[in-house]
């Protein structure tokens, strides 16, 4: 087993890439990178590594099950972290099937090929492999606003196919660990936001919209509550299980920042106001429209991250105010990423297709 080879599924997507780049920056690992390039992984993204000998990048699909058992006996890494999935709620109501495709049965292949893998291993080299699969907080299902947060305890009541898909897979990483003793860990972590997020969430969404002064569109009665991280927070957490957590275990991330989506669209537009004060979309506030509710929209969402805090010593560092701070600020820098992954320009200029 090589002890600096990490094998990231996934890697060129948002969380993902935040993950890559803080893994190259902070430790001697070596990245293999391997992404399918859905409409949600971007080359764009991960240019940013493309002079870095420590990084490895493959296209493939977590579901290809001879390019991993080739991947691993290749690289023979000593972890993976699988962030790999569909993700967005809205797809995964029109199409359920590639959500099923990539979040189930894609999972399974991995952790398939990871069992045979590791069975091969050394003792030694067996206790310190992990595969560290990266789920969401959406497995636990809705809360009311009088409800405790969802702690590790709290059951799966999934109610969308993505939260659904997210909740199998999560089940066949706890079963390949206490079946076949394979060291897996999984976290489960509230919405995040930050730099290189596809602009179909919310927070890049209303940020495009706002520049394009297009409206701001906000489901239902806007009062949907989520608990907002940023993603550099959550790619610590997920370093710090990957090098300190307990295979078998489960660990909640949050953000200690529940907010209504009415409340991060105001801000938004007012950290917008404060930045472009010489748009003619100023205040952009009056973009704002509501619009109909997405269907079984889960009403609130909290985490409870005593666990992670209390046993391995994280809590986030970047408050909603300045974390929303710098993700607007990144989008206005980075106008032109946001052109290319929504227009794909960059593929098809590699694959030579007219954009
Ligand atoms: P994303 O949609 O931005 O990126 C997903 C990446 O996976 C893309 O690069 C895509 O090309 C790749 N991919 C999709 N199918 C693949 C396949 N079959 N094989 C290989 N690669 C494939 O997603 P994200 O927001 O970065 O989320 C990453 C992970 O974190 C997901 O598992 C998601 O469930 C989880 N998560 C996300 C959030 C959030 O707020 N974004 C919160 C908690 C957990």
């Amino acid at each position: 087993m090589n002890k600096d080879y990490i094998l990231v599924t996934g890697g060129a997507g948002f969380i993902g890439s935040n993950f890559v780049a803080q893994i190259l920056s902070s430790r001697r690992s070596t990245v293999i990178n391997l992404d399918k390039l859905t409409y949600a992984g971007n080359l764009a993204t991960i240019e940013q590594f493309a002079t870095n000998d420590r990084h490895i990048f493959i296209q493939g699909d977590i579901g290809d099950r001879q390019l991993i058992d080739n991947l691993l006996d290749k690289y023979q890494p000593q972890a993976i972290v699988n962030f790999a999935a569909e993700t967005h709620v809205d797809r995964s109501i029109d199409g359920p099937a590639s959500f099923i495709e990539t979040n189930i049965n894609g999972t399974f292949n991995l952790l398939e090929s990871t069992r045979q893998y590791w069975r091969r291993l050394t003792d030694d080299a067996q206790k310190q492999f992990r595969f560290l699969h990266i789920s969401t907080d959406e497995v636990f299902g809705s809360l009311t606003a009088q409800e405790p947060a969802f702690t590790e305890l709290t059951p799966y009541t999934p109610n969308s196919p993505y939260s659904a898909s997210k909740a199998s897979s999560d089940h066949l990483v706890r079963a390949y660990f206490h079946t076949y003793g394979l060291p897996t860990l999984i976290t489960n972590c509230s919405n995040n936001y930050g730099p290189y997020q596809f602009p179909e969430k919310l927070i890049p969404l209303m940020i495009l919209n706002a520049f394009a002064g297009k409206p701001l569109p906000v489901y239902g009665d806007g009062q949907n509550v989520r608990d907002w991280l940023y993603v550099e927070d959550h790619c610590h957490a997920i370093a710090l299980v990957l090098e300190k957590g307990a295979p078998g275990e489960t660990y909640n991330v949050g953000g200690n920042a529940e907010r209504d989506n009415l409340w991060l669209v105001n801000e938004l537009c007012a950290i917008l106001d404060e930045l472009l004060p010489t748009s003619p979309h100023c205040p952009h506030q009056q973009l704002i429209q509501f619009v109909q509710d997405r269907p079984g929209h889960d009403r609130r969402y909290a985490i409870d991250f005593t666990k992670i805090q209390q046993q391995l010593g994280w809590e986030p560092k970047e408050n909603i105010n300045s974390g929303l701070r710098r993700t607007v600020q990144w989008y206005i820098d980075n106008q032109a990423w946001c052109q290319t992954v929504t227009t794909n320009k960059y593929q098809q200029q590699r694959l030579g297709v007219e954009a």
